[in-house]
């Protein structure tokens, strides 16, 4: 899309303002209407007509949307179906270039500039925005012997085992926003985003990083009890790049996503079995518009367990209450509401849902928690407290909504669990 077709599509808004309840950055923050959908579109549409020039405060309202897309539901309704996420993610292609050049002067645009070119450097370096300094993801997957070799493969995309370093990362990075000396920020950044980051240098919490490879495991085995036997590509295993499509860092995307379709078709890969909603969607949806031919098959495993409810019904069974929080990527952008729900009750949990589910779903803070550690926190809180009305156990299937949320359990004297760790238990019974 180019900038004119962006303007146009932006002048489209109506200013009729009913998307704005809708946001949870407008809705559980301070009720300031730049951070509502339409203050963001008005920011953005003063930018490209030049009466508003890029600056700290511009980079925030646009960097601070959580692209969950529960706005454009209101604006459907409305009449209008401005695409909000894709507006916003296109805006911030054009801030990104800005600032990966060095352009846009303040203590805002140097925390984002620092920490986009880190994660794009780190990418291109170990393959991941963490750029950390050892292979941490395979673990899970040596203790239970997945095979190396096999033209279908499970694609962790990194993401369950990324999740328990991001919030002593994204604290660092919180600190630096305190720091008045360009050189004292630069190297606080540099720190948090991983480059020259020692994995030992860290105190991550063993409890986090042993259920992360729970979760892991708990898919994987109950793929096999299904008959498959899907590989892994232990050190060649890629990130998907969703950090860089999130951010509209369109370039490097474009450049990762070939160099990992390459690295499966030399591996021979004809089918993937995603594991997050974040993968999923970019495999399924954005690989495809960017590499011409793309002709690798993309599951998800929560799509082949509800097409093997038959089987899944056998197994034991696990009890217990949970109320659903739908991931939003994976309920509005794929769709994907009824296929968890029939996993869940086939494990016999006897499933609530809450006020705010499937298509209506809130996000959980988790997409900005990279850069505005405070905002996604208080998000947290905010849904956390509006699914606790409906019941204590929370249960969900995305990596960030499972580190977000789960940061605050004890807190709240919550229990969130991801559904790999439920089906971890069906196999080993552990809780
Ligand atoms: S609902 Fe749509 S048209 Fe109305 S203000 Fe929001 S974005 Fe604009
Ligand atoms: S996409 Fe989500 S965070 Fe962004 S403006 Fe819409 S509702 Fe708000």
């Amino acid at each position: 899309m180019s900038r004119e077709e962006l303007l146009r599509e932006l002048d489209r808004c109506q200013k009729c303002r009913f998307c704005i309840d809708q946001c949870p950055v407008y809705s559980y923050i301070d009720n300031a209407e730049y951070l509502a959908p339409y203050g963001r579109i008005q920011s953005m549409r003063y930018m490209l007509k030049g009466s508003y020039t890029v600056n700290d405060n511009l980079l925030y309202y646009i960097y601070t949307c959580l692209i969950c897309a529960g706005c454009e539901i209101v604006c459907r309704e409305a009449g209008e179906s401005l695409e909000v996420s894709k507006l916003i993610r296109r805006s911030r292609t054009i801030l990104s270039d800005a600032l990966l050049r060095g352009e846009v002067e303040g203590t805002e645009s140097s925390v984002l500039s620092y920490l986009l070119s880190s994660i794009v450097n780190n990418i291109r370096r170990v393959g991941d925005p963490l750029g950390l300094d050892k292979p941490y993801w395979l673990n899970w997957a040596l203790s239970i012997n997945v095979p190396k070799k096999g033209s279908t493969i499970i694609l962790t995309s990194r993401m369950y085992q990324m999740a328990p370093y991001l919030p002593q990362i994204t604290k660092l990075v919180d600190q630096a926003r305190g720091m008045v000396s360009s050189k004292l920020l630069r190297k606080i950044i540099t720190k948090a985003s991983g480059l020259g980051l020692k994995i030992s240098e860290l105190r991550l919490k063993r409890e986090i990083v042993n259920r992360s490879e729970r979760i892991l495991q708990g898919i994987y085995l109950s793929l096999t009890k299904l008959g498959l036997n899907p590989s892994f590509l232990y050190e060649d295993e890629p990130y998907s790049g969703a950090l860089l499509y999130d951010l509209g860092l369109d370039d490097p995307l474009v450049e990762h996503s070939k160099k990992v379709y390459r690295l499966l078709k030399e591996r021979d890969v004809k089918t993937v079995i995603t594991v997050d909603p974040h993968t999923f969607f970019m495999l399924k949806q954005v690989y495809p518009s960017i590499i011409d031919g793309f002709d690798i098959e993309v599951r998800h495993y929560i799509e082949v367990l509800s097409s093997n409810i038959d089987v899944i019904s056998k197994w034991n069974k696990l009890g217990g209450r949970y109320v659903i929080h739908d991931p939003c990527t994976m309920a509005r952008d794929l769709g994907v509401i009824e296929e968890p729900r029939k996993v869940i009750e086939g494990l016999g949990i006897d499933l609530v849902e809450p006020e705010d589910k499937g298509i209506e779903t809130k996000c959980c803070g988790g997409p900005i928690e990279y850069a505005y550690p405070k905002l996604s926190k208080k998000i947290a809180l905010e849904r956390l407290k509006r699914l606790s009305k409906f019941h204590s156990k929370i249960v969900s299937y995305c990596p960030i909504c499972w580190i977000n949320l789960g940061s605050y359990e004890e807190e709240l004297n919550l229990e969130v669990r991801d559904l790999g760790e439920l089906l971890y238990e069906v196999f080993f019974k552990t809780k």
